[in-house]
């Protein structure tokens, strides 16, 4: 079914909810297993076709709930192989996701938020504002969207990765309802360690995900060496500073040969001096910990330059020769607007263009 449907949508709802939900019914809870199973482990898209329930039950549920994905309203196909998707939500909010190939692995780039409101200054998403939290439903309908339209059997090899729009710290209960179901073997079984949170460093979400036993991995986007360069591209440093940070990363319980990712988008003459690997190699030493070098995605409207690749490739092994692996992201879909950082709702017709595009609500931090 498509968006704009009227009647409840049974995607987000998780195994106890469609259990209760069934029992309001009259029916065993076992039903509300089936249900479960029928949506996030078949697919199933119309209540009505679910046969393994009988038909009366089976009409009942299909006059008031129905199962609703994300309207997909652009599919913009990268050289490369990846693809950005365009998805309409059912008030109408605009969200991206990006399909992203490589070999036997498929890995899907998710939005937590409509937007962001964390204003770093490199990024296009910021440029937005944030508009909403995602609930768990269209987190997880993101996924079955683009698995459709891909045709993406269920039990592929996927990896969720939470780097597209907006900020999943900042809606942690809805992002970890839809991890729990993702990562369920009754859900859409994808494994824990195939799923990543990226985080600016909202301090406090860290700490709750460290205490969450069924967390998925956690990358932190660092992008600076020192508190004043961070707080210049990310102002959100002034209420989450880079020391107290470091602090929580050093206190978060890894599992075994489970490494600390941190991100970082060089910025030529900015964050990418022999200086800055020195600093990075401090706040870094002795943590069990590899380094993303994510070159920079230009464009209008932001400040900076990205470095040139010989500068990349020498930050790259300064680090290495520091004991700190250190790893080249090569963004993609770069020509579709899907790479980091530049997802904006291109080809939505509201390209923010003007300083009225800033965010309506300004963060606390400012
Ligand atoms: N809000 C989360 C996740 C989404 S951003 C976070 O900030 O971590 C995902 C990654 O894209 C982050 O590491 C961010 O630093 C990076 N990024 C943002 N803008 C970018 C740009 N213009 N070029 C390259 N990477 C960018
Ligand atoms: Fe938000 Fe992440 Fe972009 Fe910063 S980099 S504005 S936190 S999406």
């Amino acid at each position: 079914m498509n968006a704009g449907i009227s009647g409840h949508n049974l995607l987000g709802l998780d195994r106890q909810e469609l259990e209760r939900l069934v029992q309001s019914l009259g029916k065993a809870p076992y039903r509300g297993r089936q249900l479960y199973h029928a949506l996030y482990q078949r697919r199933e898209r119309d209540v009505a076709a679910l046969t393994d329930l009988d038909r009366n039950f089976r009409e009942a549920l299909a006059a008031h709930y129905e199962i609703t994905y994300p309207d997909l309203q652009g599919e913009f196909i990268s050289k490369d192989g990846s693809a950005r998707y365009l998805l309409r939500l059912q008030d109408n909010t605009a969200i991206e996701t990006v399909y992203m190939p490589e070999g036997d692995r498929i890995t899907l780039c998710l939005s937590s938020q409509a937007g962001c409101a964390v204003d770093c200054r490199f990024c296009f998403t910021a440029l937005l504002g944030l508009k909403r939290n995602l609930s768990a439903a269209e987190i997880l309908g993101q996924v079955l969207a683009v698995a459709r339209a891909r045709e993406i059997p269920p039990r592929s090899r996927l990896n969720l990765v939470f780097m597209g729009m907006g900020e999943p710290l900042l809606n942690l209960a809805q992002v970890m309802k839809s991890v729990r179901i993702f990562a369920d073997p009754q859900g859409l079984g994808i494994p824990l360690r195939r799923i990543t949170i990226s985080t600016s460093g909202i301090i406090p979400g860290v700490r709750d995900l460290a205490d969450d036993p069924r967390r998925p991995k956690l990358a932190i986007s660092l992008n600076a060496s020192n508190e004043e360069q961070r707080t210049e591209l990310m102002p959100i440093n002034r209420k989450y500073p880079l020391r107290e940070l470091m602090r929580a990363c050093r206190a978060y319980p890894l599992r075994a040969r489970e490494l600390l990712t941190f991100e970082y988008v060089l910025l030529d003459g900015f964050n990418d001096t022999d200086e800055d690997v020195v600093r990075v190699g401090e706040l870094l030493r002795g943590m069990r910990a590899k380094v993303n070098l994510i070159p920079y995605n230009p464009g209008p409207g932001l400040l900076y330059r990205p470095s040139p690749l010989e500068r990349v490739l020498a930050f790259q092994q300064l680090l290495t020769e520091r004991n700190i692996p250190a790893y080249l992201r090569i963004s993609r879909g770069q020509d579709i607007g899907a790479a980091c950082g530049q997802l904006r709702l291109e080809g939505a017709g509201q390209i923010p263009t003007t300083a009225s595009m800033r965010p309506v609500r300004l963060p606390s931090w400012r």
